[in-house]
Order: C-alpha cells, then structure tokens, then sequence
C-alpha cells in the first residue's frame, strides 16, 4: 500500500510538471504572437429577431499557431489572464475590434455594433477606461456602438473596482452587456442597481429550448426579466429555426448562433453581409 501511495504520487508529480511545462511553452508561445501578430478576431454577426437585419457583431479572438493552426480562446485566453498577458491581448483586441468599426462606419456609412469580450482581470486594471476613451476619441462612430462584455459569473463575485471601472466606462457612453446570463446567481436586487444595459442568454437554455419546456420557461422569464428592467435582451446559440420560432414569440430583441452565422474573418463576414443584406 505505502508503494502504491508513492507510485501515485510520483505520477501525480510528473503530470503536474507536465502541466506546468505546457503552460509555460504556451505562455512563451502567447508572447511570440503578440510579437508577431498570430491573432486574429472573428466576427460572429448578431441580427434583430424581428427584421431579421444584421445589428452587430461579436468580436472572438482567434490564434493562428504556426503549428498548430486555428487555435480557440479556450485554449489559451484562461493562460493568458494567469501570467499577466491578457492586459496586452486585451488591448490588441480592443483596437483591432475599434479600428474594425471604423472601417465599417466608413464603407457602409451606417455603425455597426461591436461586442468585445473584456476578462475580469481586465475590468480591474486601470488602463481599461484610459484606452477606451483613448479609442472613442479617436474614431468617428457614436460611442453607443462598442458593446463590452462581461461575464454574469465575474460580475458578480466582483468588488468595487469592478463596478467604479463599469461606472466610469458608461459615463464615456459605450454599452455594457451581461455575458452567459442565467449561469450565475445574479438576484433581481443586484441586477437593478448594475450599470448595464444588454443581457445576453448563455446558450444552454436556448439549447435545451427545443425540447424542455423548462428551458423554453426560462429563456422567457429573463426576457420579460429584461425588458422589466428597462434592458435589451439577446440569446445566444441560436441553431434552430425553432429556437428562432420561440425568441420571436416571446419576444426577444437579438439573436446570435450558427443558424444566422459562424464566427467569420473579416472578409468572410463582408461577403456573407453582402449576399444577405446587400440587393
Ligand atoms: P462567449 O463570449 O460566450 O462567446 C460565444 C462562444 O460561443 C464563441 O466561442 C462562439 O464561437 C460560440 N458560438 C456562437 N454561436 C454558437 C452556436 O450556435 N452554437 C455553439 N455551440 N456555439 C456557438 P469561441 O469563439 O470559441 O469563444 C469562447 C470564449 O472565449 C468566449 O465565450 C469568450 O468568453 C472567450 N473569448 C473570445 N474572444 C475573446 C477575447 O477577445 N477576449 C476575451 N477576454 N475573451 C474572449
Ligand atoms: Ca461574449
Ligand atoms: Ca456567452
Ligand atoms: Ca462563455
């Protein structure tokens, strides 16, 4: 028994060092794209469930690895908060995301909405309300049009800094959104008093919409819940009509999900803009 304790032991030893090595390669790994400029942001497009009009879009981080081709944020973007290099990250999407907008603003002549994740991490840095404004002064487009996002689970285990940085975000006149609402324990109490104005539905419940009735429930209850509260309201992971069925009946604003579109580059997005909006 004691060999055996040591054996695992030992193993457990390597994995963890196994780990750590693969953490740390990633992290050196994260440096040299930032350097060299592997990242690359996605768009996912965001329609009005009513006129069916394309409103916006959501800006997704994308890595593409010299050997390992398109890599995923969930695959480094939890790394890149623990070794400080979300700071730099966030920024570069950030004005990748603006300077996006711009060039849309300009070509097509109406703004387009850009949704940017934004980490936790992020919120309590000091630097984000600075490049921010910094970026809102620099282009030509309402403010209104920059969506940031935050997830309901960081939203609400977070302290002051948080909230002072949402409040000093709003004042600049960018909007806030709720992230993978409905996965956190957000109360109707705490929500009132939250500086945000979007909510949008973890695709879960759109998932399970289809089939269980109690899924299809909730996704109506945090529509009414939204608009109760004076907040527009967007579901995610939309990949049925009958899910699309269901948001229009209950009256969901926006939606977002493979049914309407994948994430695209930007000359994927441009052109599949083109063959649906355009004549
Ligand atoms: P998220 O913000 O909840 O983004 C939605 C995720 O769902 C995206 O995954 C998107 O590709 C995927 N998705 C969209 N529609 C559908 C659908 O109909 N069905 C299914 N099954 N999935 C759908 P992605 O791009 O892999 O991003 C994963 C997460 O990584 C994001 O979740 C977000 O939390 C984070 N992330 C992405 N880009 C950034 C970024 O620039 N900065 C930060 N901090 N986080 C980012
Ligand atoms: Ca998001
Ligand atoms: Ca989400
Ligand atoms: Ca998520």
């Amino acid at each position: 028994a004691k060999e055996d304790g040591k054996g695992l032991f030992r193993f457990f030893t390597a994995e963890m060092n196994e780990r750590t090595l693969q953490r740390l390669k990633i992290e050196s790994e994260l440096r040299t794209a930032l350097r060299e400029n592997q990242f690359e942001l996605f768009y996912q497009p965001q329609v009005d469930v009513t006129t069916g009009h394309m409103v916006g879009v959501e800006a997704l981080i994308r890595w593409n690895h010299p050997e390992r081709g398109l890599v995923f944020p969930d695959a480094f973007i939890s790394i890149a908060e623990e070794c400080g290099l979300i700071a730099p990250i966030g920024a570069w999407v950030m004005t990748q995301a603006f300077e996006t907008a711009s060039r849309w603003y300009k070509r097509e002549g109406n703004p387009l909405t850009m949704s940017i994740n934004i980490s936790p991490r992020q919120f309590i840095d000091e630097s984000l309300v600075f490049t921010v404004s910094k970026l809102i002064n620099s282009v030509g487009f309402p403010a209104d049009r920059i969506v940031l996002e935050i997830t309901e689970g960081h939203l609400m285990g977070s302290g002051h800094d948080t909230l002072a940085a949402l409040r000093s975000l709003k004042l600049l006149g960018v909007r806030i959104a709720i992230d993978d609402f409905g996965t956190g324990y957000s109360s109707l109490a705490y929500l009132r008093h939250l500086p945000v104005d979007i909510i949008k539905i973890d695709r879960q419940f759109l998932n399970g919409a289809a089939t269980n009735p109690i899924d299809a429930n909730i996704v109506s209850a945090i529509i009414d819940l939204s608009h109760a509260l004076n907040l527009e309201v967007l579901a995610e992971g939309i990949e049925h009509l009958s899910q699309m069925e269901l948001l229009r009946l209950k009256g969901c604003d926006q939606a977002q999900g493979y049914l309407i579109g994948k994430p695209m580059a930007l000359p994927d997005l441009l052109c599949w803009y083109q063959t649906f909006f355009k004549n």
